[in-house]
């Protein structure tokens, strides 16, 4: 099934007649529109029939670039005022329940929608029914994400070769995602986390002005944006042979849970389930208190997307075609933090990890 067909039959489901986009990356998703000012309003079934192809809306300044990348399917408009103004316009002379994305609609353009929609119209709210159809994805789509984290891993191996002691971790940041750059990446899909001894403790940590010691554990957490996707990674490297021996302790345990994850990521398991196979290895360890984030997430068009693994949100039931990080943590403030993360896909029997670069504890001095 087409994107298309696929959102059809989602809009049928949830009795949406026509659906604005105005997320730019379910755009993206659905129109290949790259472009940073555009909407389109995509009609279910029952409107197909009597209104035509989809419409694409975006102004003057993207109009050779829309003619180049949005398919014919599309009706194509250039505005020239507001875009909610256009769209809402192409529905005139029907009728039906027009939803729209409460999650990325701003205030301001809800009134908008309201005070222009034709008569006939119910506006219903319909936040992640394309984010629904984006985490689950096409083959094409996780040979590209893999190609992200392929160049993400090559990056992080020419980082290594200079070391890690006596940089600063805001340096070993900047190297990586130059690298990244140069090797073909867009952009980093995130700013990079380098956080070297206590304050790998703080699990967003950003980078600062000051020198990897050595015998500490340097938790990197980095990934490119290729092609339009994301990868993402982490791994924790030690700086000497003599860290502490907590250090090689909780290293252990969160590669034990990390292991456990990624083997137990399976479609049909919610991702409440996933997230806890790897919990209970690190609260059965004592450490429950100090792993507070989720155990992933979905990866895609966007970084973090749809679906989640983690106790709260982790509903959904996994399905082959996501694309997942599994990156259990143990931070102990003051002390020290450990993360290890891998991308992976979820297949029908297994798991195909799109990383490559090894889990085990690496001295990197
Ligand atoms: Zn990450
Ligand atoms: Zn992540």
């Amino acid at each position: 099934m087409t994107r298309a067909e696929r959102l059809g039959a989602e809009l049928a489901e949830r009795e949406i007649d026509a659906l604005l986009i105005n997320d730019l990356i379910d755009l993206r998703y659905l129109s290949d529109f790259s472009g940073s000012h555009g909407m389109a309003v995509m009609f279910g079934p029952r409107l197909a029939g009597e209104l035509g192809g989809p419409r694409f809306l975006t102004d003057f300044r993207y109009e050779t670039q829309a003619q180049e990348e949005v398919p014919g399917m599309f009706e194509r408009r250039i505005a020239s005022g507001d875009l909610i103004d256009v769209a809402v316009a192409e529905l005139a002379g029907a009728s039906g329940r027009l939803g729209y994305d409460d999650a990325s609609m701003t205030v301001k353009g809800l009134r908008r929608l309201e005070e222009m929609l034709p008569q006939g119209w119910e506006l219903v709210p319909a936040a992640g029914t394309v984010a629904g159809l984006r985490a689950v994805k096409e083959p094409a789509e996780i040979e590209l994400i893999r190609a992200s984290a392929q160049l993400a891993d090559e990056a992080m191996r020419g980082l290594l070769e200079g070391g890690l002691r006596g940089r600063t971790e805001l340096d070993v940041a900047i190297d990586l995602e130059l690298r990244m750059r140069r090797l073909g990446a867009s952009a980093p899909s995130f700013p990079s986390i380098v956080a070297a001894g206590p304050h790998g403790a703080l699990p967003h940590a950003q980078p600062r002005e000051q020198e990897i010691p050595a015998n500490v554990l340097v938790t990197i957490d980095w990934g490119a944006l290729h092609d339009g996707y994301c990868s993402d990674c982490t791994r924790t490297y030690a700086t000497g042979e003599s860290i502490s021996d907590l250090a090689r302790e909780v290293y252990g345990l969160v590669l034990s849970a990390e292991q456990a994850g990624v083997q137990g990521v399976a479609a049909g398991l919610t991702g409440r389930e996933v997230d806890a196979i790897a919990r209970e290895i690190i609260e059965r360890a004592g450490h429950g208190e100090h792993f507070g984030h989720g155990l992933g997430h979905g990866v895609g068009l966007e970084v973090h997307e749809g679906p989640r693994l983690s106790r709260a949100g982790g509903e959904e039931t996994l399905r082959a075609g996501n694309v997942v990080t599994v990156e259990p943590g143990v931070y102990l403030p003051g002390l020290l933090g450990v993360r290890i993360e891998d991308l992976l896909a979820i297949t029908d029997d297994a798991q195909d990890v799109l990383t490559s670069l090894p889990r085990e504890l690496t001295v990197i001095s």
